[in-house]
This record gives C-alpha cells, structure tokens and sequence, in this order.
C-alpha cells in the first residue's frame, strides 16, 4: 500500500521536525524561515563544515537585525537554538519534511531523493526547491513518488513571499495541499503549479534574462546601463544584479533546464555569455564577482 493511499497521510507539518538539504542561497534562507516558524531543523551539506558556516552567517545577520531593533533577542536565540547543522543524513531521520536545496541537477537530486527514502519514515513529505526540474522526473525511481511535491521559494527566501507548490504527475493531492498549507502558515503566498519546464516564474523570466544576455553580448549597454534602466521603469532590481543574486551556475543550468525541456526551442537558449561567466568562476555575489564585484 503506498503511503498516499492512508487517508491521514500527510499529517499536518505544522511545527514538524525538517531537514534542509543544501545549506547554499536558498537552504539556509528556508532553514531560516522553517526555524522562525518555530519548526525544529537539521540543516546538511555536502561540504562538510557548510551548514555550520550557513548557521554562522545566519547569526551574523539575525545580530544586524536585533541592534536595529528589529528583532528581539529572544527570538534571536529560539531560531538559532532551532537550527542543528548535521554532517550525516541519518542523523535527521526522524524528519517528517524534508526540503531540499542542492545543486539544480536531476541525476544528483534523483540519487539524494533515492537515499532519503531508505532513511526517513513512510510519512515523510519530500520537497524539492528546484527552480526548473520537473518534479515527474526527479520522482522517477522513488518506491513513493506521491510523496514527493516541489515547494520552489525565491530568493532572497526570508523577504520574499511566493512559493510555487509544483505538483508531478504522481504527486498526492493530499501532499501538495499539505505544503501549501505550511508555505501560507510560513507567512507566504503558496500557489499551486504544474511541473511545466520552469513552472510558472521560471517561465516567463527566461525570455527575460536572454533578451538582457542578448542585448549584453551585442555590446548594445553595460549591465549598470541596464539595471538603471529596468530600476527607472519600476523594477526593483535590474536583471543583471539580479542574475548576480541569483548566482549565475544556478541560472545557467535552470536556462539549460528549460531550454531541454522545451525540446531546444530557440526561445530558451542559453547565453554565451552565461558560459563564460560559470567557467571563468564569476558566479555573481556567493563568489565574489559577477557582472559586479561584491567586497
Ligand atoms: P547554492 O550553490 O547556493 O547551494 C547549493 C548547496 O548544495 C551547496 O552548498 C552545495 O555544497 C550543496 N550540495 C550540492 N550537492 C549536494 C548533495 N548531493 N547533498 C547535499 N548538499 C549538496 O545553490 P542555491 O542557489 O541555494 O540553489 C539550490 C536549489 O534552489 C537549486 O535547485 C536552485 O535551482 C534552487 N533555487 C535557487 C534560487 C536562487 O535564486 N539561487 C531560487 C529558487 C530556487
């Protein structure tokens, strides 16, 4: 019997024990948000020593926060308290969700997804916060893909509100509506979607990122040219600050994703000079320099 099938399953995940996988951008922002929210958390990376790091740097801002006086000691200390970084997978067996945030690439997701299976309980809801993967695909394989469902945050995760509830072809109603229930007890804006290449943000900013990336290797303006530009027409950053946020490994494969998905369709091709970005190591702020430099 497959663990969808029991009418209580999911139970609620309010307040339930979580582990982030993937302690980069997005994992430790989740971690952050899931731990406010008064969730118990186990944050993982594969670099040992990165979700330490990722809980430090956390620290760090939630410090900034409270000397301006907008957060209070208390909860300083109750988030952090919340937060166990973990060098092993099993030591957060006992998740009852897991969100994952590694790298944006199917065979390793698919692999990570495979492990976690023989190791969390049969109630465990799977999350995945890929930007661009069909979440069909990434449950290819699982012996319970109704469990696994797509909660895709943005970046920067604690600011902003949608979260993509992204349901595959075999995801449970029961557990994408679950999800969606937490992100708005988060206090986010949830949305159901479809596992569509780049679900539905993805898919409309790809257009927008290649005619930026166009315009660039045309030499046709600068990137502060462009960015003053989308900022005076109302944008709240330009798209190559944005791209810099973003990190440019993570968007590279997210254009490729999509790009694949569509059957190549030359609406989605990726930029050259998205290429020469990721091999030269210019991954934007998390390296240092990208269009911009960061100190
Ligand atoms: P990142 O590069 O900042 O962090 C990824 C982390 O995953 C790294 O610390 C890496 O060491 C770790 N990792 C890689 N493989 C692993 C594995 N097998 N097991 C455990 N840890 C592993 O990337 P990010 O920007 O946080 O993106 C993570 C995911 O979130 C991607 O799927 C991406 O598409 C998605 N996403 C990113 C953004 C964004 O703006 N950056 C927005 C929404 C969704």
């Amino acid at each position: 019997m497959s663990a969808a099938s029991d009418s209580s399953f999911p139970p609620s995940l309010q307040g339930a024990p979580l582990l982030v996988v993937g302690a980069g951008i997005m994992g430790a922002g989740i971690a952050q948000v899931a731990a406010q929210a008064g969730h118990p958390v186990w944050l993982h990376d594969a670099r040992e020593g990165a979700a330490a790091e990722a809980k430090a740097r956390l620290a760090r801002s939630l410090d900034a926060l409270v000397a301006k006086g907008r957060l209070s000691a208390e909860a300083l200390t109750q988030t952090l308290a919340r937060i166990t970084p973990v060098s092993a997978l099993a030591e957060a067996a006992g998740a009852r969700l897991v969100v994952e945030a590694i790298v944006e690439k199917l065979d390793v997701k698919r692999a990570l997804f495979r492990e976690l299976e023989g190791l969390v309980a049969p109630d465990c809801v799977l999350a995945t916060n890929t930007s661009s993967i069909s979440v069909t695909a990434i449950a290819n394989g699982l012996a319970h893909p109704e469990r696994l469902v797509g909660m895709h945050f943005f970046n920067p995760v604690p600011l902003m509100k949608l979260v993509e509830v992204v349901s595959g072809l075999q995801t449970a109603p029961a557990v994408a509506e679950a999800i969606f229930a937490l992100s708005a007890a988060w206090g986010k804006t949830p949305v159901h979607a479809k596992s569509t290449p780049g679900f539905i943000v993805n898919r409309i900013a790809r257009p927008y990122y290649a005619e930026t990336l166009a315009l660039l290797l045309e030499q046709a303006a600068t990137p502060a040219v462009l960015d003053a530009c989308l900022r005076a027409a109302g944008f709240r950053m330009g798209p190559c600050e944005l791209m810099d946020l973003i990190g440019h490994d993570t968007n590279f494969s997210v254009t490729q994703s999509v790009y694949e998905a569509n059957f190549f369709d030359k609406r989605f091709m990726p930029s050259l000079v998205q290429r020469e970005l990721v091999d030269g190591g210019l991954l934007g702020r998390k390296s240092g320099r990208g269009f911009y430099a960061y100190p």
